[in-house]
């Protein structure tokens, strides 16, 4: 892509509205533009990153088994009214009715729909155990939606439903997911940690909830400083074990931990953080099942309600939660993973042929090696393209110099540390491809 044709408002002024780190960045960034309150226009670098999360999201839901679709926006007040939630619900629920006088909602959530879905398709144990999920905006009407895209009031979720026959199903399904989570977590260069969260009024089922650390998160969570150990290796090939791990050392969203009398943890191996929650996964068996009318037939000729779980990751937070933890005094530092290009091309003197000639060449070789490049081919002082190049925080930064190019070599950057390379040509498209 090349910058003289791209959609890129970087700005170098402190937006004022924005009170953290991530959402300051990501005004200046130009990957983001609020056009309502909590509500954002995703710019072209942004959704380039959004859609790179999105993507290691569903390759993990896939890969533990989930299967995706995609269920609409906006629901009626009618399936609501059939789990008894339209009422309890309250204010965060965006309302209106439509020309025929007909009660919608703009959906916060989705067990009302996919269990209508599923009673209504599925009536036997030969089609358990399933597991279903989609990728789609939802609407909350946050009393205070703050700090850009983390608490927004449009926002893209992932959220997932299962479906077993019987609890020890459930547990497997809850596992199931609990791995997706920590490796998808990984695989975005997060460390998150997992902590017991409340399971509200139903009791006695399993809830965790996913917490990024940052002191700009809204709880508290507690835990045992040896969750601090677990390698970032380990977290990627999580498994069964790893779980049975993590789930044997104390940690525990603020609530749950309130409720401990005696906290297990010695002082000095309590750590108190503050959390931004990115992921919730739910084992509330049957709940929704039961309220809505959804059985199936057991191999026995038996009823049951079938037992459910959802799980959720916030798509859209994530964003704010990556550079929340991975940013420096110069903007961005995206991890690889979801990195909107991998690298920078900066051609210092657009208004010098032979300049212009060598990077224009470096940019169709890249390429050609199929290499995400965004390439600086403005007229700009070297200065503006340095700023923009490292707010924008690109993994890579590609920078040719008449100077250089007499002595046949180009500098190459590596934002995350600084460093600085001069090397041939050829040297630095091997390392880049
Ligand atoms: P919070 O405690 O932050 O209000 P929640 O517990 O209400 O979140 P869940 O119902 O568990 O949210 O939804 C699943 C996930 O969706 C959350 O873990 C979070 O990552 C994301 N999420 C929830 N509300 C918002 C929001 N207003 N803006 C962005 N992401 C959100
Ligand atoms: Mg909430
Ligand atoms: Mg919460
Ligand atoms: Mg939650």
């Amino acid at each position: 892509m090349r910058l003289s044709r791209y959609f890129l408002p970087v700005t170098k002024e402190t937006p004022s509205d924005a009170q953290i780190v991530s959402h300051k960045l990501m005004l200046r960034a130009g990957l983001i533009r609020q056009t309502a309150s909590g509500i954002y226009a995703w710019l072209p670098l942004g959704l380039r990153v959004l859609n790179k999360i999105e993507q290691i999201v569903r390759e993990e839901q896939d890969k533990a088994g989930a299967i995706e679709m995609l269920m609409p926006t906006i629901q009626s007040a009618d399936l609501w009214r059939q789990s008894g939630r339209y009422d309890a619900y309250g204010p965060e629920m965006l309302r209106f009715t439509d020309r025929h006088e007909r009660e919608m909602l703009y959906g916060p959530t989705n067990e009302e729909m996919i269990a209508a879905i599923f009673r209504d398709a599925v009536k036997s144990y030969r089609d358990l155990p399933r597991t279903l999920y989609h990728i789609q905006w939802k609407f909350r009407d946050e009393v205070r939606p703050r700090f850009g895209v983390m608490r927004g009031r449009e926002f893209l979720m992932k959220d997932a439903y299962s479906f077993d026959l019987d609890e020890a199903g459930l547990q497997a399904s809850y596992e199931a997911m609990f791995v997706a989570y920590l490796r998808t977590f990984a695989r975005l260069g997060l460390q998150a940690v997992p902590v017991r969260a409340p399971t509200g009024p139903i009791g006695g089922n399993l809830s965790h909830e996913f917490h990024i650390l940052a002191d700009t998160g809204e709880s508290a969570v507690f835990y045992d400083a040896a969750l601090e150990d677990v390698s970032r290796d380990e977290l990627l090939s999580a498994d069964a074990s790893t779980i049975a791990k993590l789930t044997g050392l104390y940690a525990m969203e603020e609530e749950e931990h309130q409720k401990v009398e005696n906290c297990p943890v010695s002082a000095d191996r309590l750590r108190t953080r503050r959390g931004i929650e990115v992921g919730h996964i739910f084992a509330f068996g049957t709940k929704y099942s039961a309220s809505m009318g959804m059985t199936v037939q057991t191999r026995d000729g038996g009823q049951v309600h079938p037992q459910m779980g959802s799980y959720g990751i916030g798509v859209s937070r994530l964003m704010g939660a990556i550079i929340e933890a991975s940013h420096d005094d110069n903007g961005i530092v995206w991890p690889d993973s979801v990195a909107p290009f991998q690298a920078g091309l900066v051609n210092m003197r657009a208004d010098d042929a032979a300049c212009a000639a060598a990077s224009d060449d470096i940019y169709a070789k890249l390429q050609a090696a199929g290499v995400e490049v965004l390439y600086d081919d403005r007229d700009e002082r070297g200065g503006a393209k340095f700023a923009t190049m490292d707010v924008i925080g690109l993994p890579w930064q590609l920078i040719v110099g008449p100077k250089g190019l007499e002595k046949g070599v180009v500098e190459l950057k590596r934002r995350a540390t600084g460093e600085r390379e001069e090397l041939s040509v050829e040297a630095a498209l091997a390392r880049l491809t």
